[in-house]
């Protein structure tokens, strides 16, 4: 097996999490009504972390609404927002993830996250 996908120890980073609160849904998945219930939202992925037990690692997710996460987890199949989602989800992935890490930069520089 190739080392960097066997199990690793999980990247827990507490301060981007609580970074969280507040902010706006940087998801904005088909249905997205915008800023409420954000959390940062982990994949759910072995690749990214996930295992038995375990959440992905905390650098691997997105700041989303609980909308967000309900399509992304899949409770939302068979509504028009997951026939929009579904064939284009790895464009809405890479873009919640590419805003989410981008936000985070933001914070550090501004230093509103430390
Ligand atoms: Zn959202």
């Amino acid at each position: 097996m190739i080392k960097s996908l066997q199990k690793k120890h999980p990247i827990r980073l507490p301060k981007v999490l609580k970074a969280a609160e507040g902010q706006e849904c940087l998801a904005n998945f088909p249905g997205c009504q915008g800023g409420y219930d954000v959390a940062f939202r982990h994949f759910n992925e072995g690749w990214a972390g996930k295992g038995a037990g375990q959440k992905a690692d905390d650098c691997a997710g997105f700041y989303g609404c609980q909308h967000c996460e309900n399509l992304y987890s899949g409770l939302l199949m068979n509504t028009p927002d997951w026939e929009l989602f579904k064939p284009d989800q790895y464009f809405y992935l890479i873009r919640a993830y590419y805003n989410t890490v981008r936000r985070v930069i933001e914070m550090i520089q501004s230093g509103d996250l430390k």
